[in-house]
């Protein structure tokens, strides 16, 4: 039997209570152990307390990582993310600083089709490549755990092949991943003005192999006017249920189109993006416990301003969670700590708050808040060592890796 024991850490932030999400107030208390230490069995935590205290039970053959005074966190859980593409969008990227329109953008071969071109035309091998060297980056920021979409491919046979691509890449990288089928992103250019017949593929072709295969755990859809309306959005949603997925849904992105109410409907595990949700959308959202999955990244990043109100989220005792939007177009980062301090500055979430919404409250969302998320007795050894003193420089100080040790099952993972 292997031990590990971790000591001396300025701060071991551990978000101990129960695995549940925190909410409202509770969401500012991370349980912090100064100068905290850490004992692992094999993969899983089996003390907490002080590096004094841990020391003592410390047995002879136990192998130590000294934290040195640096901050200690629960391996950051990224719910929300589309690491399976190939190429980029960086020409795309160019043309909108320069104040190109969409349609510009959409006419010069640009926009989420460019990406599903280049992901049918790629082999699994090419994308496996690719997306190892993202998910290299995830971990480099201090995140174990990434939900992974489909969504590239918009045809039966590049949906299960991105859908693949995933399951291997999960054997092969030290990250957990979350599979989640997202046949319903966009309507592909065959199916141009056919939005019904699109949904009947989804619904009878696409669906039915995923759940055959056990593919993917969850069924996204990007519920927005002009792309897939409630009505369509339900029967696919429900279409899935019936499948045996749970449900994430991208809902109020672009205009506040009535998607937080459909989320609430249908017992969604989450409701993504809300950039437009209002106040009655938030109470739908509590009436049924969605967890909202505030998305800051993608705001920033297109050079918007209007950010989701996650304050008014928060006072209406919502489980907030924090994730990067991972993908070429809109979210091109991989980095939990700059989400942070997006949620800082930009959301006046406290750094507790932000930190809270990107671990414990993230892996709630995933149905894993009792392996993951915390670091307490029975959970598994996910967690990340911090060049810092206090958890709360990982917010301030943006645009460089303070990311020393990742562990993944006490195994290390990274170092810097
Ligand atoms: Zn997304």
């Amino acid at each position: 039997m292997k031990t590990l024991a971790v000591l001396h850490a300025s701060q071991l932030v551990t978000l101990a209570g129960g695995a549940r999400p925190r909410v409202g107030r509770e969401m500012r208390e991370l349980r912090i152990i100064e100068n905290g230490g850490m004992l692992v069995r094999d993969e899983v935590i089996v003390a907490t307390g002080t590096s004094d205290d841990i020391a003592r039970a410390v047995p002879a053959d136990a192998e130590l990582i000294d934290a040195a005074g640096r901050v200690v966190l629960p391996g950051f859980v990224d719910a929300h993310a589309h690491p399976v593409f190939a190429g980029n969008r960086v020409d795309e990227f160019e043309m909108r600083v320069l104040g190109a329109s969409y349609e510009e953008i959409a006419a010069a071969g640009g926009g989420i089709r460019s990406t599903v071109r280049k992901t049918r035309a790629a082999t699994e091998a090419e994308l496996e490549q690719q997306a190892l060297k993202h998910l290299q980056r995830f971990v480099a920021c201090g995140t174990t755990t990434v939900e992974a979409k489909s969504g590239y491919g918009l045809s039966v046979e590049d949906e299960l092949k991105i859908l693949r691509v995933i399951r291997s890449i999960a054997a092969r990288t030290p990250l957990e991943i979350v599979p989640t089928f997202l046949g319903a992103h966009a309507v592909p250019e065959e199916f141009e003005g056919d939005l019904q017949r699109y949904a009947a593929l989804v619904i009878n072709e696409m669906l039915p192999l995923v759940a055959v295969e056990g593919l993917a755990e969850y069924c996204d859809i990007f519920c927005e006017r002009g792309y897939f309306d409630v009505a369509t959005a339900r029967r696919i949603l429900e279409a899935a249920k019936s499948r045996g997925l749970a449900l994430r849904m991208h809902v109020d992105q672009l205009t506040n189109s009535g998607g937080a109410a459909l989320a609430s409907e249908l017992g969604a595990a989450t409701a993504d993006h809300l950039e437009q949700t209002e106040a009655e959308g938030i109470a739908a959202l509590k009436r049924a416990n969605v967890q909202p999955v505030l998305l800051p990244g993608s705001v920033y990043a297109l050079g918007k301003t209007r950010y989701p109100r996650a304050r008014d989220m928060i006072d209406a005792g919502l489980a907030v969670v924090l994730a990067t939007d991972f993908n070429p177009g809109s979210s091109p980062t991989p980095s939990i700590p700059m989400v942070l301090s997006l949620a800082a500055t930009q959301m006046k979430m406290s750094p507790a708050e932000a930190v809270t919404s990107a671990t414990l409250n993230a892996a709630c969302s995933l149905h894993r808040g009792d392996k993951i998320g915390s670091l307490e007795p029975g959970k598994l050894a996910n967690f990340s060592i911090f060049d810092c003193e206090d958890y709360r420089e990982l917010a301030y100080y943006f645009g460089i890796p303070q990311t020393h040790t990742v562990y993944v099952r006490g195994v290390e993972v990274f170092r810097a």
